[in-house]
């Protein structure tokens, strides 16, 4: 039975797809989002069912069907070797034993979940060969990104040379410690400059700054977690790839777990949403992936995101508890 008639669903998916281009832009584009991320996620999925019940309704130029930002102007371009997906969402454990579901009816392997902290900053790729670091860029628009390599080399946990002259590119997420960014926006309050909505905000502003000299003051970190280009690693499972990663010196989160039931997943998310005002970094909630390479293959990818993976994202009322702790321990 369909909610509405096509026309007036035309209309609203119309509607909010103006809506959401604009408030991407300014969260993308300009570091400057005017609502908070679960308003952003509410119409984004109105959308996605509307173009699941109306399937006439979807086209190339939705946000559905794209991934993120765009190129600021100044910034050489990057073409991304392989693209940089986003991930599909999860909010409660419903939607997780749906996602169960959809990779065992795709593969009879047995495999195991690694869960990973979802770090609330942006995406970056860092390409090293054979050991140094030449290029370091920003995900964009998943297929081309920005050139940040001289912000990158500022971030003092990157290193320049690999434990082994690898040739590899690695990706991650480049974030600001909270105390950082409580920091910051003193410092700016007390100059009458705008303070940042948050600091995943104030981390894309301090690595898409024009002057290094800037991003150096931001205190930015990052954590690796996934590779875009192996060289000559060889890895069967994620676990076995991030151990790895820390052997050639490169950061990781040690807060992942590997699980063999999705069960024991929704009881680690649970964990973390409880921990995470105690992090010195956000998390906006917990990346689960199938473990094992082999069944990743054969799960495989839509345009958009991989299809063996997921991210659970932290119910909005806890986010705004821990802006609000910030606040109060300073
Ligand atoms: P996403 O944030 O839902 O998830 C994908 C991203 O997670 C990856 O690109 C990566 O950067 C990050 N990530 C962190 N830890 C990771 C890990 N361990 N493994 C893999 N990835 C990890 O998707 P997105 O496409 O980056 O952004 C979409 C989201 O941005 C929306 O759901 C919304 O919450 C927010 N947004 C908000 C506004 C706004 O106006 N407030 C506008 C646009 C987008």
């Amino acid at each position: 039975m369909p909610t509405q008639d096509f026309e007036s669903a035309k209309q609203r998916v119309f509607d909010l797809r103006t809506l959401l281009d604009k408030y991407s832009y300014e969260y993308y584009v300009k570091d400057n989002p005017s609502i908070p991320d679960s308003d952003y996620d509410k119409l984004y999925h109105e959308l996605v069912a509307l173009e699941e019940e109306f399937p006439d309704l979807v086209s190339n130029d939705s946000p559905t069907q794209r991934v993120g930002g765009t190129i600021l102007p100044g910034f050489e371009k990057v073409v991304h070797e392989a693209p940089m997906l986003s991930l599909g969402n999860a909010f409660n454990e419903g939607d997780l034993l749906d996602f169960d579901r959809r990779i065992k009816k795709l593969t009879d392997q047995p495999f195991t979940y690694i869960c990973e902290l979802k770090i609330d900053g942006l995406a970056v790729s860092l390409k090293y060969e054979n050991g140094k670091l030449v290029r370091a860029a920003t995900r964009g628009d998943g297929s081309v990104g920005e050139n940040v390599t001289q912000n990158v080399r500022t971030i003092k946990s990157v290193p320049l040379r690999l434990k082994q002259p690898y040739s590899i590119e690695v990706r991650g997420e480049c974030y600001m410690p909270k105390d950082s960014f409580i920091k910051l926006n003193q410092e700016r309050e007390e100059n009458g400059e705008a303070i940042f909505a948050n600091p995943r905000n104030a981390a894309a502003g301090g690595l898409r700054n024009l002057d290094p000299k800037q991003t150096a003051k931001r205190n930015l970190n990052t954590f690796l977690y996934t590779v875009g280009d192996f060289g000559e690693l060889t890895a069967a499972s994620q676990e076995d790839a991030l151990n790895q990663l820390d052997g050639l010196g490169l950061r990781t989160n040690h807060d992942r777990r590997v699980f063999q039931t999705i069960e024991e997943v929704w009881q680690y998310t649970q964990e973390f949403q409880e921990k995470r005002s105690d992090l010195p970094y956000e998390i906006d909630g917990i990346v689960i992936k199938v473990n094992e390479f082999e069944v990743q293959e054969k799960v495989g990818f839509t345009v958009k995101a991989p299809r063996w993976a997921i991210a659970y994202k932290f119910p909005a009322e806890e986010a705004h508890t821990i802006i609000r702790d910030i606040e109060w321990s300073v």
